[in-house]
């Protein structure tokens, strides 16, 4: 029966969550800032202000090691002065911040009061209660400063969180930032606002994510504007083919998360979750194109004809399809039809959804004594049955594991045409549905398929894997372990 068709539908961006805490960057060079108390704490606060260029004034009697080490050896930037006296409410008239490390709840309780009289924003480190602002983990890239908080909820995760943005951002990141600042003046003077301003700073930023400094491109500014000078010329549109994974979005790699983010539109199928989409540009053109055994979608035609005329456009295209583009994804229909066109294509990799079954089972594909080979086939051709011209006496092969995509619907007749081309009715079978993002399991034998797939359900994907392999998962299932199983066969 023939699909009736649909229009790309756009999706809106949607309105900005609610925010715990609003992120603002302060200036603070050359202002003064109040500090009182001499603990670790206080110590650290008075780094991170004198860092960011404030004179501090430091009202401590006691000064842990801390805060010696810190006043012996100076801060980055600003000055540090300690005041060996108690602090009063005449301190606080003119500073652009006032920080204090007070344990004692009436003494807090009255230095943020004070400073609230001044109209100074307040800081009682480890007393939310008495805080107008709080500091946050921080990445110094300086000039890129990025901070981080949990609204107090979790500061260990905001560390770690903070190791993993470290990990993510080369150094350089830092050293390009500033030698952007020298060519903001160059790029005015020279490139009219708009396309080739943008595509300026895009040919920059490609070069800055390449890890290197950019005084390996030269020592002077002007041997990196040539570098730029010399890339292709504005970017022309393209098109990349982006795999989204199964859908968490941890699964991501860091190739599509930067075409995510330098998409102009998105053009993704239904199948791909609301969290990738999530982490595309903000400003970026959302449209669903639909396609899914069983629903309304649009004409392929449809899609390749837009793709090509909007990249014709001068835009960035992201096609976002789920798991991988070169896995049942008509990837090589589109390639060729863009290609045809002139329209240059790039494909980033994505995991296909039967490689993520097999992590979440925690089942090699290829343990050695079971399996020499892994095939990917398809479950249901054009037309909704099974595909006919399958090797079905190649399929009951024991030594090779299958998975079928597209197969909820014939999974029955699949474990039939297995078994009467000599496939034990005992093979271990799985199905999965919805895989890593809240999936539902059930692991039994091909006897059983069938069975358990009538049993899904039917608006969620699923992926089944038959072969020797998945006997530990079969197991499992009879030992009822760990993951609640969505279904019993043997019930
Ligand atoms: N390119 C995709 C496959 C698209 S075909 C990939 O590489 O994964 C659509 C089929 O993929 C679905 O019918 C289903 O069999 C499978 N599939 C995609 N995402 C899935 C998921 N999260 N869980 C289970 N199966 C999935």
């Amino acid at each position: 029966m023939l699909q009736p068709l649909r229009k790309p539908s756009e999706a809106e961006p949607g309105r900005l969550g609610r925010l715990a805490k609003l992120p603002v960057f302060f200036d603070l060079k050359d202002r003064r800032a109040v500090l009182v108390g001499g603990s670790p704490g206080a110590a650290w606060k008075a780094e991170l202000l004198a860092a960011a260029g404030a004179h501090v004034d430091i009202y401590a009697l006691e000064l842990s090691a801390e805060m010696d080490a810190l006043l012996s050896r100076g801060a980055a930037d600003g000055s540090l002065t300690l005041h060996r006296a108690d602090w009063s409410a005449d301190l606080l008239t003119d500073p652009a911040l006032a920080v204090a490390d007070l344990d004692d709840e009436d003494e807090a309780d009255a230095f943020a009061a004070a400073a609230h009289e001044a109209g100074i924003p307040v800081n009682v480190v480890d007393k939310p209660g008495y805080c107008d602002f709080q500091f946050g983990s921080v990445v110094n890239r300086s000039p890129v400063v990025i901070g981080i908080s949990t609204d107090g909820a979790a500061p260990i995760l905001g560390q770690a969180i903070r190791r993993r943005i470290e990990t993510l951002l080369h150094p350089s990141i830092a050293s390009w930032a500033a030698v952007a600042k020298h060519l903001r003046e160059h790029v005015m003077r020279n490139l009219s606002p708009g396309m080739a301003r943008r595509a300026f700073w895009e040919r920059f930023t490609d070069l800055a994510f390449q890890g290197r400094a950019p005084e390996s491109f030269g020592d002077t500014v002007q041997t990196v504007l040539d570098r730029i000078a010399s890339e292709p010329a504005a970017r022309t549109g393209r098109v990349t083919l982006v795999g989204a994974g199964p859908g968490d979005a941890e699964l991501l790699t860091l190739k599509a998360m930067r075409a995510l983010q330098s998409a102009d539109v998105i053009l993704f199928d239904d199948l791909v979750s609301e969290d990738v989409l999530e982490l595309a540009r903000r400003e970026a053109k959302r449209l669903m194109v639909g396609k899914r055994g069983g629903r309304a979608s649009c004409a392929q035609g449809d899609i390749n004809d837009l793709m090509t005329r909007l990249a014709l456009q001068g835009k960035q295209v992201v096609r976002l399809k789920s798991g991988d583009p070169m896995v049942f994804g008509r990837a090589g229909e589109e390639i060729e039809h863009l290609e045809k066109a002139g329209v240059p294509v790039d494909v980033v990799p994505g995991i296909t959804a039967g490689i993520a079954m097999a992590s979440a089972l925690g089942v090699s594909l290829t343990h050695r004594d079971m399996a020499q080979s892994v095939r990917f086939v398809t479950g249901c051709a054009k037309t909704e049955r099974l595909p006919s011209g399958l090797d079905w006496q190649g399929l009951a092969d024991p030594t090779t594991t299958t998975i079928f995509y597209m197969a909820g619907g014939t999974a029955g007749a699949i474990a039939e045409r297995l078994m009467e081309a000599g496939c034990s009715p005992t093979m271990p079978a799985v199905l999965v549905s919805n895989v890593s993002r809240g999936d539902e399991r059930w692991a039994g034998s091909i006897a059983d398929l069938g069975w358990a797939s009538e049993r899904r359900d039917p608006t969620k994907p699923v992926i089944i894997g038959v072969g020797r392999v998945f006997e530990r998962a079969a197991k499992a299932n009879d030992r009822g372990l760990e993951q609640p199983l969505m279904l019993d066969a043997t019930a």
